[in-house]
């Protein structure tokens, strides 16, 4: 079984936990570290679960809602941290007072197998030094993940192709930005080529990777300034049919409950 949850979602912090399991053995791991310790045990004691039930973390760039709290989740935990060459030298990881062996190095194309987790980062355009994000799978179905790019290039396209839930980025709406109160360098920031995307962007994405096995869509990282959750189920609902997958806005700060991909 393949199940996911968002413990958080936006620039206040991101945090995925996906868990595998096959006969008694289970495997999870947790996507990015924007959560504080205190914030990841609230959301993990409800389900009887605490920060060594997570057996790595993998961290898709260096930008503070996604790396914040990730060296304290090193420290506390032991487990091993999984980030591209650029993301390691970016957050300066070997400082950190991590075990050598704790920092494990995620390439394009490279599957990572922990437990009954397959993960496969790709490259992303996002103005981070060597932004990964990927997609999971238990050997059968498959969750794509896609929270921070700048626009869909062919390469992302690709590996999304037939997953059977997807998160995706829904960051913002063009004309709430336009109008919004943000600097003019953030704006063009943001829309531009390697900044987030768009609801627009993000439906055009989604329309080139629907497939029929598609059964769940979440729309994540919506910024609370300029988007709402209204406009992203919008946007997205010109390319979803009301009958086909299941639409879910991730809360910022709570999350989504658990989801299980079937
Ligand atoms: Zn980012
Ligand atoms: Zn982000």
């Amino acid at each position: 079984m393949l199940r996911f949850k968002s413990l958080g979602s936006g620039s206040s912090g991101n945090a995925t936990l996906v868990e595998a399991s096959r006969g008694d053995i289970t495997s999870r791991v947790l996507i990015d570290c924007g959560l504080s310790m205190a914030q990841l045990r609230s959301q993990l004691a409800p389900m009887d679960l605490d920060l060594e039930d997570i057996h790595a973390l993998f961290v898709t760039h260096e930008h503070s809602d996604h790396v914040g709290h990730a060296k304290q989740f090193g420290l506390k935990t032991g487990r091993p941290i999984f980030a591209s060459q650029g993301t390691q030298l970016a957050i300066q990881v070997h400082a950190w007072g991590l075990r050598e062996e704790q920092i494990q190095c995620a390439s394009d194309s490279e599957v990572i197998q922990i437990g009954q987790l397959q993960l496969s980062p790709f490259t992303v355009p996002h103005d981070a030094r060597e932004p990964l994000q990927l997609s999971l799978s238990d050997g059968e179905l498959k969750l794509g993940l896609v929270t921070d790019l700048g626009h869909v290039s062919s390469h992302v396209v690709r590996a999304l192709q037939n997953c059977h839930a997807l998160i995706l980025e829904c960051n913002h709406d063009e004309h709430m930005l336009r109008l919004s109160k943000y600097p003019s360098f953030l704006k063009a920031r943001i829309s531009g080529p390697l900044g987030h995307l768009s609801n627009k962007d993000s439906a055009q994405l989604l329309r080139s990777v629907l497939n029929g096995n598609l059964k769940t869509v979440v729309a994540a990282h919506l910024s609370e300034k300029n988007n709402t959750p209204e406009l992203a189920t919008k946007a997205l609902y010109e390319v979803l049919d009301p009958q086909g997958p299941q639409l879910i806005v991730a809360d910022p700060n709570e999350g989504t409950d658990w989801i299980t991909v079937h």
